[in-house]
């Protein structure tokens, strides 16, 4: 590495960082409803590669795209820009909270997260990125800072709505457990997930994600309608305050069938949260299973996220043998998981992508994960 990173930057690397991508087990589409989500981070990193410079310039460079070079002096947002937005609006927003940067970096980044496919590559990037600036100017953030300037890039510096739970998970991830996270309150607990002879494993569509953007943005939307209309029966601040019981009401008050449909996947899937961390404990497979399967139809036929893709992709998990499976992330295309046993899994494999071929005509990715610690230094 050290070779290629002279042949661009002239000089040697002086520190490497790596950051993790990202699944979210359960408890999907209810971080910007103000619930509480279960991801965990896993064994697919990106890497950056720094070395400290003279002057007061940015050299960034990502394998497979072009050099881009910025001076510190002025970060604005440009609508020219392309990847290196992520990382410039790293440097934008803590210059904007009062941070100096006496000096400019080399940065190559490195990785293994594929791109647009639900799996966070962007999170990863921007935590690594602000995790890297701390360390190297010694700003001293801890992980919940970094989670927050991270999202402040994505909400402030690039116009996306997105919530908190991705840079939270990269950023705070521990090994083996999945991470219980309020995304009102920003707390969390870990749980472990141990699950014996069983294991998850990440199925990618290869479905390019379309709309995302502007479907991601539709829900938002159609959930904040929601709300308002509640509110003026029920003493709820967020959607997620709802119970189960109360959704027959919410029926008749929202009038709304679209509407309706958005609050109960919302509901309903607060609920799987909980019952999925029972199972957990417990150690109930065939539950925590059922559970997944559940979460995938909310998703499919009240959020109305999936597509042919995902739903295909379901099925052929169903079809081959999983014990649950469900579309993971924002949708619209992107990843699955679903719930095999260990021994199963080369059978899994075949099975699962002669189906999904015969089906879509599409192959895809199939791989066993890790679950890992969050954005690390490596030397
Ligand atoms: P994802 O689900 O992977 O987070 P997004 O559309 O949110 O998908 O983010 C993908 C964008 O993040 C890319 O278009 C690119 O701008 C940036 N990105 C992610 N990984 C890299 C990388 N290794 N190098 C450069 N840019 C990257
Ligand atoms: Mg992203």
């Amino acid at each position: 590495m050290n070779t290629l990173f002279r042949e661009i930057f002239k000089s040697d690397i002086e520190h490497t960082y790596k950051a993790p991508a990202r699944i979210n087990l359960i408890g999907e589409h209810i971080d910007y409803n103000g619930g509480k989500v279960f991801p965990c981070a896993i064994d697919k990193y990106i890497t950056a590669y720094v070395s400290t410079r003279k002057d007061k310039e940015l050299h960034l460079f990502s394998k497979g795209k072009d050099l881009k070079v910025h001076s510190l002096d002025n970060l604005d947002f440009d609508e020219k820009m392309r990847w290196e937005k992520y990382p410039l609006g790293a440097f934008y927003i803590l210059s904007k909270k009062g941070y100096k940067f006496p000096f400019g970096l080399n940065i190559y980044y490195e990785s293994e997260i594929p791109v647009g496919s639900g799996l966070s590559s962007s999170a990863a990037l921007l935590d690594l990125t602000v995790f890297l600036i701390s360390d190297i100017y010694k700003f001293n953030l801890d992980r919940k800072e970094i989670t927050l300037i991270a999202k402040a890039v994505e909400n402030d510096y690039l116009h996306l709505k997105s919530g908190i739970m991705d840079q939270a998970i990269i950023a705070l991830g521990e090994k083996d457990s999945g991470m219980l996270l309020d995304c009102n309150l920003f707390t969390y607990t870990y749980h472990d997930v141990n699950l014996g002879n069983y294991e998850f494993v990440v199925l990618k569509s290869n479905k390019p994600r379309s709309l995302v953007e502007s479907k991601y943005n539709e829900r938002v939307e159609e959930c904040e309608k929601a709300l308002s209309t509640l509110k003026k029966v029920y003493k709820i601040d967020k959607l997620v305050d709802l119970s189960v019981d109360q959704l027959n009401n919410a029926k008749v008050i929202l009038y709304d069938d679209v509407l309706y449909r958005r609050v109960k996947h919302v509901v309903t899937e607060v609920d799987r949260v909980n019952r999925f961390l029972l199972a957990l404990d417990e150690g109930n497979i065939l539950e925590l299973g059922k559970i997944l399967d559940e979460s995938h139809l909310s998703l499919k036929d009240d959020y109305e996220v999936t597509g042919f893709h995902l739903d295909s992709l379901f099925q052929a998990c169903k079809d081959s043998g999983a014990i649950g499976a469900r579309m993971t992330g924002a949708g619209f295309g992107g990843c699955a998981i679903a719930l095999i046993e260990k021994e199963y899994f080369p059978k899994f494999k075949k099975r699962v992508t002669t189906r999904y071929l015969e089906l879509t005509g599409l192959k895809p990715d199939v791989f066993e994960i890790k679950i890992v610690n969050g954005v690390s230094k490596i030397n």
